[in-house]
């Protein structure tokens, strides 16, 4: 049995940053039943985060009320609603302290912002002979496009090894930087399996004394610390609006201005053009240069208005009451006998958890605990090679955001002992 008074214990020595069921009262989704009788417990929040009301309302209010296309009419609706679109662009700027707007690019996500790197400035800057540096950890999203775009122009990738504890081996780092030929490391900030937290602004003073660029992936960092392109120093930044409160369809690509100018445009279309002839064509200033036909608009609003939330709760305070959350998860999985969790020690890690439980199935596992009402995520997590390198094809996840409570942890707990039990 799980110890019936181990949440007490921990409470007993935390301060709480806010009140988390005054949170909860915004997100609609978390008061619903699960299965008859049964709680929602979402802890799949590394795969995609729910939204809360101001999200949803600003949805709303845009289809209902000035839903039009931006950038091309003259009528109020279209004027409105570029309008609300380019707030949405500064919002962004400000909350990742840009130093311009035009550094933000608006992409569908992520991956779409990796992949617009990768061909766009991989296609115009790398060639046979040069390397890439990325690691054993990352998400297919930042390794595959490598990869496609390897093939084509004769480049090499070479991987960063992860040490047995889930952290980055910095000594390899190190003496990767020592080729001359590493044109760009690529790097995820925050590991969605692992949790690892990367040292990436010591990776970017490398990268960049080496006389690379760096990229990181920060769809797993932005929904859950404060972030400071500037003060990181990378050259480039992912991320996706659906892992943050906003609406899934809609990501960001930052990248530092003279390098954005420099690149060539990836797909063509309208509103990336500054004249179009039958002979030829040139190009639209930024950002609009990478934002070709009508954007993602209302995810956009949306995604503005979801940084509204986060800046309003508080990105520090969100981390500190998550990093609570993570220690008394972490806490809890460790009484439970048989579960081998991976990655660092609480602090050097965000609020995510993958484990294995003895020899029950990872989806096993996820589906005793979805009968249970807690939704975790069972499978590779898009992190083959990492689970390779663990020598496991799957794991189950849990993982937290700023809603999830010391409840939700104890339900996980007993529905663990519950897989335990139907298995033993
Ligand atoms: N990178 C990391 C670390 C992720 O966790 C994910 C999504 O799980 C992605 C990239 C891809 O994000 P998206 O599917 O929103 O493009």
């Amino acid at each position: 049995m799980a110890r019936p008074f181990a949440k007490m214990d921990f409470m007993n020595t935390q301060t709480l940053p806010y009140n988390v069921q005054a949170v909860r009262a915004d997100f609609p989704i978390l008061g619903q039943e699960h299965h008859p009788g049964v709680p929602l417990v979402y802890l799949d929040n590394a795969a995609s985060s729910q939204k809360p009301l101001k999200v949803i309302n600003a949805l709303d209010d845009y289809y209902r009320r000035y839903n039009a296309n931006v950038h091309r009419g003259i009528h109020k609706l279209s004027e409105q609603a570029t309008a609300a679109y380019e707030e949405a662009r500064i919002k962004i700027k400000r909350f990742i302290n840009a130093a311009s707007k035009r550094e933000i690019i608006f992409t569908r996500g992520t991956t779409e912002s990796i992949n617009l790197v990768a061909q766009t400035w991989g296609r115009a800057n790398l060639k046979v002979g040069d390397v890439v540096v990325s690691t054993v950890m990352e998400h297919h999203s930042n390794i595959v496009p490598w990869q496609i775009r390897a093939a084509e122009k004769g480049f090499t990738i070479r991987y960063i090894p992860v040490l047995p504890d889930g952290t980055l081996d910095l000594n390899a780092y190190a003496a990767l930087l020592r080729d001359e030929n590493v044109k760009l490391v690529t790097v995820m900030h925050v590991s969605n399996m692992l949790g690892t937290v990367n040292p990436v602004v010591e990776m970017a003073q490398q990268a960049h004394a080496a006389g690379a660029l760096i990229l990181v992936d920060g769809a797993q960092s932005t929904p859950h610390m404060s972030v400071d392109v500037q003060a990181l120093d990378v050259d480039f930044f992912a991320f996706s609006g659906h892992k943050m409160c906003g609406p899934t369809g809609i990501g960001i690509l930052y990248g530092k201005r003279d390098l954005l100018e420099a690149m060539p445009p990836w797909m063509g279309g309208g509103d990336m053009i500054s004249r179009v002839t039958l002979d030829g064509s040139t190009w639209n200033d930024l950002p609009y240069k990478f934002e070709a036909g009508t954007p993602i608009i209302a995810g956009a609003i949306g995604l503005g208005y979801a940084v509204d939330y986060l800046s309003e709760l508080g990105m520090d305070k969100i981390h500190a009451y998550e990093q609570a959350i993570a220690a008394y998860a972490l806490e809890r999985l460790a009484e439970v006998p048989g579960i081998t969790v991976y990655g660092p020690d609480a602090d050097k890690k965000g609020a995510v958890a993958a484990f294995t439980l003895d020899s029950v199935h990872a989806h096993d596992v996820a589906q005793i605990l979805d009968a249970e009402g807690v939704a975790v995520r069972a499978g590779h997590h898009c992190a083959m090679p990492l689970h390779e390198h663990f020598g496991v094809p799957a794991t189950a996840r849990a993982s937290f955001y700023l809603y999830n409570t010391f409840a939700e942890v104890d339900a996980l707990i007993e529905g663990l002992y519950k897989a335990k039990k139907a298995f033993a």
